[in-house]
């Protein structure tokens, strides 16, 4: 199938008015015009973000897949591209981001760190993958993924976007309110939650005096 065009391949248009007529789908359009620009958001984590610079420099032409956009407020952003090691502080600021996302909004984890936890897995300050608290679409791999490999990860993504219906996709569920919102993570026991550090400091005291 090929995508670059909005006509669907079963109907053949004459020659001469190939320039004027178009028959497609609904879906197709759709698709079509979101593939085609899709916004990430200007924000990084970790040296993967340096890739992620270098794929938007001209060597590598992000214009071609109309994603040279890149925008620095969630607002206006439909790609969060994570790019980098998260660790368990930036988690609430990362699903925060998210959030504040209009719909339809996908997620790219690029690299081992924001797919797995990369080298850094099980440290005592890395959450082993973004998908623990994001539903990711794309997962680049590589230590650093070269801009070679981020854009094959936004062709898989257009790819995923070519095949969207908006009668089945998530974001048009009128019955479910709010079906897409995910619960900003509160720093707990396993993460660090600030708000106890009073408690803490008390407790460790307490055993301070008693030893
Ligand atoms: S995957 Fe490698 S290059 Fe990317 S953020 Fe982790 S350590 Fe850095």
């Amino acid at each position: 199938m090929d995508n670059e065009k909005i006509s669907l391949p079963q109907y053949d248009i004459p020659e001469d008015m190939q320039h004027a007529i178009a028959v497609t789908t609904l879906d197709r359009l759709y698709n079509w015009g979101r593939r085609s620009s899709v916004w990430p958001l200007m924000f990084g984590l970790a040296c993967c973000a340096i890739e992620m610079i270098a794929a938007q420099t001209a060597r590598y032409d992000m214009a071609r897949f109309g994603m040279e956009v890149m925008r620095p407020t969630p607002r206006q952003a439909d790609l969060l591209l994570v790019s980098g090691t998260v660790t368990k502080k930036m988690v609430p600021a990362i699903v925060r981001l998210y959030n504040q996302m209009p719909e339809p909004k996908y997620v790219v984890a690029m690299g081992a760190c924001a797919s797995g936890g990369g080298p850094f897995k099980e440290g005592y300050n890395v959450v082993a993958g973004i998908d623990k608290f994001l539903p990711v679409d794309v997962y680049i791999p590589g230590c650093p993924p070269t801009p070679q490999a981020l854009i094959a990860g936004m062709i898989k993504l257009q790819e995923k976007i070519d095949k969207q219906s908006y009668k089945k996709s998530r974001w048009y569920d009128k019955k479910k309110q709010d079906a897409n919102y995910v619960p900003v993570p509160i720093l707990g026991p396993d993460l660090i939650d600030p708000r106890r550090n009073e408690e803490i400091r008390i407790a460790a005291a307490k055993r301070e005096n008693e030893g």
